[in-house]
């Protein structure tokens, strides 16, 4: 008989019951997608016919979105490509609750209007004491543009040579800040930039210094910079993009700069990701003096960089909540890590995969300390999964290392390591049922 004939009708499968549940939760358009992929390779001969449905079902997105949830296995701890941090629990149940509505500009004890996001900058103020004021933008990039407009433009923004730095992507900070209409004047060199470089810039037309962290490579060798304590002296207020968002030193990363240090040291405004290494949502981090933090916020642009609920939620609970992914991954104990690995290691051989413990070393990744190491385990699998573990649900990304994938325990937290094995044992058979 044709193959061709015994393909499923469309409408026949999609009132398959199970999947017109899903329809009512996913929407119509994903099932319908689901479907015509499952029937698709029923008629390639590769399905047969009456598993149509229960393969659609297990096609279909866990959300009403093509987005789909990654086990980090890469040992890069904000990894731009997944999404930076990972949210804590607290932050999601924050996030979920303030999905509805939610008193986010409404005082419920006078019935008025609120101040938008009051308890997210109360949390971030509180956190940082040496701030006098703090305001939230959407994000970094949306700091600095918002500083340059309001302090600098049609003025000139001094910066040096070594800090002209690319983000990721094709974005450029020297490009967004003169997207705003403030001129950079670049002092210095490539390796060395001294005060009195900084010194014969400033003048009537500075609308401010802006030191930037090269928070995606490090220089080493004969480099010099210079630091806020020594701007803040030059008269001229210092704005200092410290990047990756650490509120206080940590151990982990001493050369990583954090807001309280540089507020201390005399930068008038410090500029930060909410989603790097602080481990919250995308926002954009201003603390300062009360007279800059206000000449940012009062401007018309800041209305147009404003936070979203969702995101003011998410920073709320990560601020004030209990240690995100990010700070765990950050202090994991690596003895620790390797126990996971041969425990995760052994249980797989015994299910006859070739799997090893090996160390590794784990980075923070594009968003800060890009000179930092830190010891992490893994474990080794044939590079031939890789493909089957990245497709699967839920997917891993790992990483390539001699010849063999890497899944490196410091960025999966310890309560999916079953999920991690049982994602592993399911790409060994799809790979097994592919090599057929
Ligand atoms: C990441 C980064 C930015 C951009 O921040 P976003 O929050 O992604 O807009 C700007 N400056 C530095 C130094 C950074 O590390």
């Amino acid at each position: 008989m044709d193959d061709r004939r015994r393909v499923p009708r469309t409408d026949a499968v999609l009132g398959d019951p199970e999947l017109v549940v899903a329809g009512e939760r996913l929407g119509r358009t994903l099932v319908r997608e689901a479907v015509t992929a499952a029937l698709e390779l029923v008629r390639q001969g590769a399905l047969a016919p009456e598993l149509a449905a229960a393969t659609a079902l297990s096609m279909l997105p866990p959300t009403a979105t093509r987005l789909l949830p990654v086990l980090n296995a890469t040992g890069v701890l904000v990894h731009t490509n997944l999404g930076r941090a990972p949210l804590s629990a607290a932050a999601r149940e924050a996030v979920v609750a303030a999905a509805g509505c939610t008193d986010v500009e409404f005082d419920l004890t006078t019935g008025r209007r609120g101040r938008r996001g009051a308890g997210a900058t109360a949390a971030l103020a509180e956190a940082v004491p040496a701030a006098e004021a703090v305001h939230l933008t959407n994000n970094n990039a949306a700091a600095l543009v918002l500083a340059a407009t309001a302090l600098a433009r049609d003025r000139e923004i001094v910066i040096s040579r070594g800090e002209l730095v690319e983000i990721g992507d094709g974005f450029r900070i020297p490009e967004l800040l003169e997207s705003t209409g403030a001129r950079l004047r670049e002092v210095g060199t490539t390796n060395r930039t001294h005060l009195a470089d900084y010194a014969a810039a400033i003048g009537p037309g500075t609308g401010f210094v802006l030191k930037v962290h090269p928070s995606n490579f490090a220089t080493t060798g004969f480099v010099s910079s210079v630091p806020v304590r020594e701007l803040a002296t030059l008269g001229a207020p210092v704005v200092y993009d410290i990047g990756s968002g650490l509120l206080e030193p940590h151990p982990v990363l001493p050369n990583e700069p954090d807001a309280a240090s540089a507020l201390r040291a005399g930068a008038g405004l410090v500029t930060a990701s909410a989603d790097k290494l602080l481990g919250g949502p995308q926002a954009g981090l201003v603390l300062g003096t009360r007279d800059l933090v206000g000449r940012l916020r009062r401007h018309p642009l800041a209305r147009a960089l404003r936070v979203d609920k969702l995101a003011l939620a998410a920073l709320e609970a990560t601020l004030r909540g209990p240690a995100t992914p990010v700070a765990q991954a950050l202090t994991a104990d690596s003895g620790r890590l390797l126990a996971r690995a041969e425990a995760l290691a052994g249980a797989l051989a015994d299910k006859g995969v070739d799997a090893v413990a090996t160390v590794t070393e784990a980075r923070v990744g594009g968003g800060g300390a890009p000179d930092a190491v830190l010891p992490s385990a893994a474990v080794r699998l044939p590079l031939t999964l890789a493909t089957a573990l990245r497709t699967g649900r839920p997917a891993v990304v790992g990483r390539q290392h001699a010849g063999g994938l890497l899944l490196d325990l410091r960025t999966v937290p310890p309560e999916d390591d079953d999920s991690l094995a049982a994602a592993v044992l399911a790409a060994r058979t799809e790979r097994r049922g592919g090599d057929d």
